[in-house]
């Protein structure tokens, strides 16, 4: 598996895009802004884009959904418990920052324990709510997504419709640290870290 890290929209959240090598198929986590550059790179490495996974509906993660799905006929996935945040403006908090987002119900609706697959990629889903109520993670050959989850020596924040402080935390300790230290980890905000870091590190979850 390949992954290429994007940084789009003005909040400046991390989108992935993920192929598998061989078959040059791919899926993109995150896109929450124009995606016009990684539309670049898939036409220049030939992927055929077949999901679009957000690891939870906040506007900054989904804002360039339509844009990618327009151009590549891939389709979006997310947890069953954010389904409402693609298509309410208020839900996804878009409403707020006055640039309101809403668009189609997703094409399938994700839960714990599920696995995406494409070419030879397998991501597990690993639903991990508190920031959102359908916030997840997603496991992949030793590295994770983390979305707004865990971040390098932070957590997510808690205080937006659905949140819940000792869901996070628990969450990230039964489920998130208990994945192997070396598991790098890939946050929708700054800078990647590892669980082995974050166990010794984190403060919110000694
Ligand atoms: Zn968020
Ligand atoms: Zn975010």
């Amino acid at each position: 598996m390949r992954t290429i890290q994007f940084q789009l929209g003005h909040l400046g959240a991390n989108c992935f895009l993920l192929y598998c090598e061989k078959s040059l198929e791919a899926a993109v986590i995150d896109p929450g802004g124009d995606p016009t550059e990684v539309l670049a790179v898939i036409a220049r490495e030939k992927l055929t884009v077949k999901y679009i996974i957000n690891t939870h509906g906040h506007a900054d993660h989904i804002a360039g959904n339509e844009k990618l799905k327009q151009a590549t006929g891939a389709a979006i996935l997310i947890h069953a418990a954010d389904a409402e945040m693609l298509t309410s403006a208020r839900h996804n908090l878009s409403i707020y920052i006055g640039n309101s987002i809403q668009f189609e119900p997703a094409d399938l609706l994700l839960k714990d324990g599920d696995v995406i697959r494409f070419g030879s990629v397998e991501l597990k889903v690993i639903h991990t709510p508190g920031h959102t109520p359908g916030g997840i993670c997603l496991l992949a050959n030793g590295v994770l997504f983390s979305g707004d989850t865990l971040f390098h020596e932070s957590i997510g924040r808690t205080d937006f419709p659905g949140g819940s402080y000792s869901a996070l935390i628990q969450n990230i300790k039964e489920k998130l640290l208990s994945i192997p230290d070396t598991t790098k980890v890939f946050p929708g905000h700054g800078s990647e870290t590892s669980i082995g870091w974050e166990r010794r590190m984190n403060q919110f979850i000694q």
